[in-house]
């Protein structure tokens, strides 16, 4: 999944490579997807986007914008897959899902993974819909260790969830997926399933550090090894706890570090360090 560093980096790169380009035609790939969502009708996108320039790209958590002439923008909501551009000649991928075409003979795809949501909005739009912005961005001014604390306080489900709830749950803060939860979690040598009401004050600064830590790094890498940027190139921060380390030992204590399911999903940790 598409989570806030993958999100930074494919935006800048669709600043740096498609602002000045005009969309000429928008088309579905021969793949549907029941779990792909679109905000209208197919043809309708195509009707509305061709003619238009890219104008902008920007990221807000694990959503990209993608501005299209000064109205309209496609939002890449919470999703997984491959958002890939193609240069003039470039073969496409085998299978994609949608398809931007840009008069230049270069193109955008898009190969959805599991779920996900590309909407076409006004940007006037976008303020009111309930699933827009929502949750503070973890690297944003307005995420101080207090702003953490009170989010922590406030969340509805703390006695009955543990703190992987929490954190990937956009609405509280936007940015983080069961991907980089891992490593997260285990530097601050936290369990996930931990309830927040247990949390001591020194284990939510580290909690809090270590989401920035985390994140910043791996912005700094260009995503997570086992996702792609916009040129179809793996990120470069490496896991520490995930499916390739399961079974190996903990970086810290040389313990094993083991797989469990909770919430929803795999957990990697390290049974000795997280508590
Ligand atoms: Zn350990």
């Amino acid at each position: 999944m598409i989570e806030m560093p993958e999100a930074v980096t494919i935006a800048q790169q669709m600043r740096e490579t498609l602002v000045g380009k005009t969309i000429q035609h928008f088309s579905r790939g021969a793949l549907i997807h029941k779990f792909l969502w679109l905000s209208k009708p197919a043809e309708e996108y195509d009707a509305i986007l061709a003619g238009l320039p890219v104008t902008g790209a920007t990221s807000f958590g694990r959503s990209i914008y993608l501005y299209a002439g000064d109205v309209h923008l496609l939002w890449f909501g919470e999703l997984g897959g491959r958002i890939l551009y193609h240069l003039q000649g470039e073969a496409l991928p085998a299978k994609y899902h949608l398809r931007w075409d840009f008069t230049d003979a270069s193109s955008l795809t898009f190969n959805m993974q599991m779920w996900g949501f590309v909407g076409l909005l006004k940007r006037s739009e976008l303020a009111a819909h309930p699933y827009a912005e929502v949750g503070i961005p973890p690297l944003s001014v307005r995420f101080s260790l207090e702003c953490f604390d009170q989010l922590l306080e406030d969340y509805p489900e703390k006695t009955k969830k543990g703190v992987k709830g929490f954190l990937v749950t956009s609405k509280h803060i936007n940015g983080i997926g069961n991907g980089y939860l891992q490593d997260i979690l285990f530097k601050a040598k936290i369990h996930p399933s931990r309830k927040i009401p247990s949390l001591t004050a020194h284990e939510r600064q580290k909690l809090h550090a270590a989401i920035q830590d985390t994140l910043a790094e791996a912005i700094r890498l260009g995503g997570r090894e086992d996702e792609r940027d916009l040129f179809d190139h793996p990120g470069g921060y490496k896991r520490l706890m995930s499916k390739e380390t399961v079974g190996k030992p903990c970086p810290e204590c040389g313990t094993k570090i083991e797989k469990i399911a909770y919430l929803g999903g795999a957990c990697y940790l390290c049974p000795n360090c997280q508590v």
